[in-house]
Parts: C-alpha cells; structure tokens; sequence
C-alpha cells in the first residue's frame, strides 16, 4: 500500500477547491463523533443500548409506553457539544465566500454553531435543538424542554395546548422534509465540488445527494475514516480525522474567488 502524504493531499484538495466556482460540503455523523456524539450505528453508539424499531414514528405518536422510553433517549442527546476544528473549518471556507452550502444528516446544530450562517444549513433529519408539538405546531427550544425533565417531569407536553411534543427531527419510518430535500437536490445538481465529511454514504435518501452531484458533473472529495461506496467516483479520498485534516485543507485556500 503506498503512504499517503497528507500534506501533498491538504494542499491539492485546497487547489481544488480554489478552481471550484460552487462547493458544497454534505457531512455526516462522523464529523460531530470528535465533539464526543457518539455516532448512533457505531462502537458505543445508541443502538447498541436502545433497540432501533421501538423509536418509529408510530410508535411514538401512537403508545405512551414507547414515548416515554423516547425520552430516556432524548435524555442521552447532549445540547452542550460544541463545534470541533471540522465544523470550524467548514465554518471558515462559508467566511472565506467558497461555501454554497452544507448539507448535513446530522441533527446537532454543529454547522451552525461552527460559523455557518444558518440560511446555509440544509438539514435533513432536523435539527435536536427544537421540539414541536404534533397539535398546535409551535415550536420550543429544547433545553426548556429538557430542563423539565430534570424536574421530575418524564415526558413533557405542550405548554399551551398540552398535545405532544416531538423533536423537530426525522424519525424512522417519517419522510425527510421535502422542501428541505428538494432545496437540497437542486444545489448538488448545480455544485461543482461536492466535499463529503464524516458520512459512510450508506444511508438513503440522504446518501443520494452526493451520488446526485457527481452525475450532474461535480467532482468528490471523500473525507471519512471508513471507505464508501462511491469512492471509486471520488477525486481524493482521505481515510482520517476530518477535525485534524480539513482545517489543513481550509488554512490552504487562498481568499477570493478566480
Ligand atoms: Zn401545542
């Protein structure tokens, strides 16, 4: 196997990215697992102590047993994380004007917290900063919410109607919102480069945006610890940290567009 030089690759990756007119980065759980969230499907994640089909979205509208066992996992979500060197990086190629946007699978408000403005966020499955009631449609900020639950409430509702509260985030067997997806489609289509960071690229229909960009013609570039299916597709592939990496590759870029 030959060496990688990650210092040739950091700076061919920012040449890439300094001949590239729309950029889009789309992230998944890998880059927020360096902020200590644990990705649910790995080593030490969720799953491995909650069983997946108990948090459907009929199960949690239609049986309180299964909604309070809901929020023994909301519970577990930490809102303090903070934004890790990745998400800082992304942040600084949105303050360098070379971001289109950053289409994420990630719920954790990272992106955001890391400097990208909040218009160029595309969020697939939601955002865990939010809870909605499934009657009244308002919607509240979570640490209210999960602050109640250290008050001995175990499963709060809404405040003004008393109808269920759920985290505004995509549950299983519930369709990604479509506005959010379509918005979504329409910028990869138009990318150029489409960074992928943090996503083993398996779980549809979000994995279907970065395959998407590459057919309409954008070149990949894969950062991920793990190999994907569309690495055969990509310019670059680095199989490491993207906290250690990408801020390698953004301290590279040049400001300015060509
Ligand atoms: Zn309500």
């Amino acid at each position: 196997m030959i060496e990688v030089d990650l210092d040739t690759l950091a700076t061919e990756i920012a040449e890439l990215i300094e001949h590239s007119k729309r950029i889009i980065v789309f992230s998944g759980a890998g880059i927020s697992t360096e902020s200590g969230i644990p990705d649910f499907r790995g080593p030490g994640g969720i799953w491995e102590r909650f069983a997946p089909e108990d948090f459907t979205y009929q199960k949690f509208v239609g049986d309180a047993t299964a909604r309070r066992k809901h929020w023994c996992l909301f519970k577990e979500f930490s809102l303090n994380a903070k934004p890790n060197p990745a998400h800082l990086a992304v942040g600084r190629l949105s303050q360098l004007g070379r971001l289109d946007c950053v289409i994420t699978q990630n719920v954790d408000n990272l992106h955001q917290r890391g400097g990208v403005p909040d218009e160029k966020v595309l969020e697939l499955h939601g955002n865990m900063q939010w809870f909605r009631c499934l009657n009244c449609q308002q919607r509240f900020p979570a640490e209210g919410i999960i602050s109640k639950l250290g008050k001995g409430k175990d499963v709060p509702g809404c405040d003004i109607c008393h109808g269920i509260l759920k985290p505004d985030v995509v549950f299983f067997g519930e369709s990604l919102p479509e506005k959010v997806f379509r918005e979504a489609l329409e910028r990869a289509g138009c990318c150029d480069l489409c960074i992928v960071v943090g996503s083993t690229l398996v779980i549809y229909p979000a994995a279907s945006i970065p395959e998407y960009a590459f057919a309409a013609g954008a070149k990949l570039v894969i950062i991920n610890l793990d190999p994907t299916p569309l690495d055969d597709r990509a310019e670059f592939i680095v199989n490491t940290k993207a906290g250690e990496f990408l801020p390698e590759v953004v301290q590279r870029v040049r400001y300015g567009l060509d």
